[in-house]
C-alpha cells in the first residue's frame, strides 16, 4: 500500500509524477514527495509504529516508496542518550544526544537517506546508482549498493579524509576523486546525470533521498515518549537534514501522533570556515551567499547549499538561531563529548557540540528547557582532525620499574 501521491514543486506547488525528476520545469524550484495524509491517518498509530521493525522502516508509511523496502533493513533506530554528564558541565536541565555515530552500516545518518534512495532506485528500475559526496554519503552508497547489487559510481573531492576514502574503496565502487571542492563535484555530477541514466541519490533521486532524514526526527519524538523536545541543534551542509527534522515533527503533529502541542525550535550549527546558512540566519538576510569552504569539518563543507533557503526559513519560523564553530572549537567539542558521554563523534559532531554550547551561553537556548543534539557521524572517520590535539601515550619499557618511573612518579599522581 503506497501513500506516495507524487512529487510537488516547493515553490509553485505544481504536481509531477513520482519519477526520477527533481526540478520544476516552470519555475526551476526543487521537487518534494507529496503524500496522502488522510490515508496515512487511517492506518498509522503510535501502537502500530511501536510494533514495527527496529529500523527506520518502522515509519514506512511516511517514506516515499511504493512497495516494500529493499535496502537499509538495519539502518536508523539509533540510541537517544540522556546526556547527564554533559548537561551538568553546561548547567542545563534536560539534554539528549541523538547518536547517529552508530548508525548501521557506515556510522552516519547518511545510512537513513541511502536506505530510502536505493529502495526507490530499485522501484524506478535503475541498475546503477551514484552520488556526489562530502564523504559519509560516499561510504553509505558504496556499502548499501554493494549489498543491494547495484553498479556504483561515487564522486568525491580529492582532499577527503583517508578513512572516508578507504571506507568507500573497500566496497569496490567506481570511486572518482575530483580535484575540486564539493560544489565543483556536484556541478560535474549534474552534467553526468543528464547524460547517463544513473540514479544519483542526491541529484535526480533527491526528492526521495531527502525524506530519509525525517526518520531522525521521528525517532527523537518516539524516544521522548511521543513528544518533540523544546530545542534541537543540528549541523547543516546542504541544509536538508534541518528541514526534514522539522518536517518530521510537523507530520507527527498533523497525524495526531504527538502527545503535546508542537513547540520546537531548530538551531543551525555550521563551521566558521563554511557558514553560508548560519550567516544568513544571524544577519537576518534573505539571500544565502555562497562561500569557498575552508574547514576541518569536511562533511559540512558545502559552500553553495541546495536547501539553504529552506533551512534558514525553518530555523527562523521555529524560533531557532544559528552559531558557528572555529576549527579549535570543533576539536574541543569532539573531546568534550568523548570525555563526558563516551561518544567519539566526527568533526560535524564537534561543530554541533561547540555551537550548542554557544547558543546556551548566549541565552538562545534557556538552561531549563529540553535540548537534543543531532550527532550525525563517527569520530573514527576523521582522526586526522584531532590527532595532534589528544596528547600521546606514555612510552615505557616492558618492566615494572619503567612503568613506575614514567607513570606513577609523575607530579600529581597519588597512589
Ligand atoms: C551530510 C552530513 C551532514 C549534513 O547534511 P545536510 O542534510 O546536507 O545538511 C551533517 N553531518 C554529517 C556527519 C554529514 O555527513
Ligand atoms: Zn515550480
Amino acid at each position: 500500500m503506497s501513500f506516495l501521491k507524487g512529487l510537488r514543486c516547493r515553490e509553485c506547488a505544481r504536481e509531477y509524477p513520482k519519477e526520477a525528476i527533481y526540478v520544476c520545469e516552470y519555475c526551476f524550484g526543487s521537487l518534494e514527495a507529496a503524500y496522502d495524509y488522510d490515508g496515512i491517518k487511517q492506518v498509522l498509530t503510535r501502537e502500530k509504529i511501536e510494533k514495527g521493525p527496529k529500523s527506520l522502516w518502522r515509519y514506512r508509511e511516511l517514506l516515499p516508496i511504493d512497495g516494500e523496502p529493499t535496502a537499509g533493513f538495519y539502518s536508523g533506530f539509533t540510541p537517544l542518550v540522556k546526556a547527564d554528564r554533559l548537561a551538568r558541565e553546561w548547567g542545563v536541565r534536560e539534554l539528549y544526544i541523538k547518536d547517529d555515530s552508530v548508525c548501521h552500516p557506515t556510522w552516519s545518518f547518511k545510512d537513513r537517506v541511502v536506505a530510502v534512495a536505493l529502495s526507490r532506485a530499485r522501484e524506478l528500475g535503475f541498475d546503477t546508482v551514484a552520488c556526489a559526496s562530502t564523504g559519509n554519503l560516499a561510504n553509505s552508497v558504496s556499502a548499501n549498493a554493494a549489498w543491494a547489487g547495484f553498479k556504483r559510481y561515487i564522486f568525491i573531492p580529492a582532499n577527503l579524509e583517508r578513512a572516508k576514502i578507504i571506507g568507500s574503496l573497500v566496497y569496490a565502487p567506481n570511486l572518482v576523486a575530483v580535484s575540486g571542492n564539493y560544489d565543483e563535484v556536484n556541478r560535474l555530477c549534474s552534467e553526468i546525470a543528464s547524460k547517463y541514466a544513473w540514479g544519483f541519490v542526491n541529484i535526480n533521486l533527491r526528492a526521495y533521498y531527502a525524506e530519509g532524514s525525517k526518520t531522525l526526527g521521528f525517532e527523537i519524538a518516539e524516544q521522548l515518549g511521543w513528544r518533540a523536545p523544546r530545542h534541537v541543534v543540528a549541523p547543516a551542509a546542504s541544509g536538508s537534514l534541518i528541514t526534514k527534522i522539522w518536517k518530521a515533527f510537523q507530520e507527527f503533529e498533523k497525524l495526531g501522533i504527538l502527545k503535546e502541542k508542537l513547540n520546537t525550535s531548530i538551531h543551525c550549527a555550521q563551521p566558521e570556515g563554511c557558514s553560508p546558512i548560519a550567516d544568513a540566519i544571524v544577519s537576518k538576510s534573505d539571500t544565502i551567499r555562497p562561500v569557498k569552504p575552508e574547514t576541518i569539518a569536511k562533511s559540512l563543507a558545502i559552500g553553495n547549499p541546495a536547501d539553504g533557503y529552506y533551512a534558514k526559513d525553518v530555523v527562523m519560523q521555529s524560533g531557532g538561531f544559528a552559531a558557528k564553530a572555529t576549527d579549535d572549537e570543533i576539536r574541543e567539542g569532539i573531546k568534550l563529548l568523548a570525555c563526558t558521554e563516551g561518544i567519539f563523534t566526527e568533526t560535524a559532531g564537534g561543530v554541533t557540540v561547540a555551537c550548542a554550547k554557544k547558543l546556551i551561553e548566549q541565552g538562545r537556548i534557556p538552561r531549563d528547557e529540553s535540548l537534543v543534539l543531532a550527532i550525525t557521524g563517527n569520530g573514527l572517520k576523521t582522526q586526522e582532525a584531532i590527532q595532534n590535539a589528544v596528547g600521546e601515550a606514555v612510552r615505557i619499557e616492558p618492566n615494572l620499574s619503567s612503568f613506575e618511573e614514567a607513570v606513577m612518579k609523575r607530579p600529581g599522581v597519588k597512589v
